[in-house]
């Protein structure tokens, strides 16, 4: 009677939430105050003492309920930026489209983000409807609508344990169903790239599309063509190493959303062996990015678009250029191609060409050339790519078995390893092939 009447007290006090929420107690969703992370704990805590409400949100509440480490944490209050930016020593605010504050904790950023307002006709969109500014506030109810799917709008609250829940987001979750909060064309018009974080989450949280979220899909793929490129490459990015990445493609292309968007896997997964090249390659990135190892987007792109440079290496030497050249102007022809389109930075251009230009020189087993490439500082990345262009069969498996070999022995079994060179002509191939060679030095063939 009594702990009934307080709680009533509390939450007269502490203003009801708004509008019809589920307050999920611990026990249906398992989410402890200690599971949290330390930082998100942190901000919570000061922005609640402050007198603001203030919740953990989107994906590291799905996560944790679906029982999987959260990769960061967001947080949602009714703090402005400003006022966030305020009660914290080491934070800012970032953005335009869309303000949040970061706030910095030892290596962890949390981002903080103030509750938004629906949209309504004022809201300023392009003329295909995507919404280009979203900095008018709101309250939770209003912030629960904007987000994108059920599962992605659940609301915890460290200092009572309970989720908030508006759009039967838990239940979703438990019954493994993606499913979109409003009219998913609307919303997919709002934002192409909602189509492409669908693919993503169901993928890697092992979910089913809705079909009011999965038949859309193939009518409105189009629509990522009006997003800004940089913006798709960063969501291709989190997609290809989301440790999901061979399942997110596999996705991508049951949906029909590879075409356009991706011409690199239009073309590549269309022939046997770039498909059986790439799935190796996707693969084995999920493999390290599970296993916590590091993993480089220069070698992933590099892995996705080789076919298309072996294709089009080919079709000029067929046409007579001289192989290295021709190789370097393959390398260019495709990354100007797949670089208008997917804004790969020059940085990752650069590694991408390292690794390619090294390619033909894992040919050459006599004489020097296989101690100067081992010298090389991108070595390590050259000789994996390797592995895989064996492992796919476009090489045979001796050749990586031979580089596996060589790197580890000592110099007498190196020396022993070398395919010998044979009379005066030979030798004077090798000059001519080391001018060849000259613009693989790393450095010169990169951007
Ligand atoms: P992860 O962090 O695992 O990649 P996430 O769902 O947390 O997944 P974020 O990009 O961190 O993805 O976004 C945090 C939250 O912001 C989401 O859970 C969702 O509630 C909301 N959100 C993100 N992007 C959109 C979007 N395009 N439209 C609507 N809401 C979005
Ligand atoms: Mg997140």
């Amino acid at each position: 009677m009594i702990r009934k009447l307080l709680r009533h007290v509390f939450r007269r006090k502490d203003t009801p939430l708004p509008g019809k929420a589920a307050v999920i107690p611990l026990g249906q969703h398992g989410i402890r105050r200690e599971d949290i992370s330390a930082a998100a704990g942190r901000v919570c805590e000061t922005l609640q003492k402050a007198g603001h409400k203030c919740y953990v949100v989107g994906g590291a509440v799905r996560d944790l309920i679906a029982g999987i480490t959260p990769k960061d944490y967001d947080v949602a209050t009714d703090a402005t930026p400003e006022q966030v930016r305020a009660l914290f020593r080491r934070a800012r605010i970032i953005g335009r489209r869309f303000q949040i504050v970061h706030v910095m904790f030892g290596p962890e950023t949390i981002e903080v983000s103030t509750f938004r307002a629906a949209h309504d006709a004022d809201t300023l969109k392009d003329e295909h409807g995507r919404v280009l500014r979203d900095n008018v506030w709101g309250n939770i109810v209003d912030d629960a609508a904007r987000r994108d799917f059920t599962v992605n709008a659940l609301y915890y609250d460290p200092s009572s344990q309970t989720v908030i829940d508006y759009h039967h987001g838990v239940a979703d979750l438990k019954q493994k169903t993606l499913r979109m909060i409003g009219d998913p064309p609307a919303r997919f018009r709002e934002d192409p790239v909602r189509m492409l974080r669908a693919i993503r989450l169901s993928a890697k949280l092992g979910l089913i599309l809705d079909p009011a979220v999965r038949t859309p899909i193939r009518t409105m793929a189009e629509l990522i063509e009006n997003v800004p490129s940089a913006r798709v490459f960063d969501e291709m990015l989190k997609l290809l190493f989301s440790g999901h990445a061979a399942e997110c493609v596999k996705r991508l292309r049951e949906e029909g959303l590879h075409h356009g968007l991706l011409p690199l896997l239009d073309v590549i997964l269309d022939q046997p062996m770039g498909e059986k090249f790439v799935m190796l390659a996707l693969a084995s990135t999920d493999a390290r990015v599970r296993a916590g190892k590091p993993t480089s987007p220069g070698f992933l792109f590099a892995t996705l678009l080789w076919h298309e440079v072996l294709a089009n290496w080919e079709a000029r030497k067929t046409k007579g250029e001289l192989a290295i050249p021709a190789l370097y102007e393959a390398m260019d022809e495709v990354l100007d191609i797949q670089g208008e389109k997917l804004a790969i930075t020059r940085r990752i251009a650069g590694d991408i060409k390292e690794i390619w230009s090294l390619q033909p020189r894992f040919d050459k087993l006599a004489g020097k050339s296989p101690y100067r490439l081992l010298e090389q500082p991108r070595f390590r990345a050259g000789y994996d790519f390797v592995l895989l262009r064996a492992a796919s069969g476009e090489v045979p498996e001796t050749l990586a078995e031979w580089w596996t070999e060589f790197q580890d022995a000592d110099s007498e079994r190196r020396a022993a390893m070398l395919v010998p060179e044979s009379g005066p002509k030979k030798r004077r191939r090798t000059r001519s092939r080391k001018t060849s060679e000259a613009p693989t030095e790393p450095g010169t063939g990169t951007t």
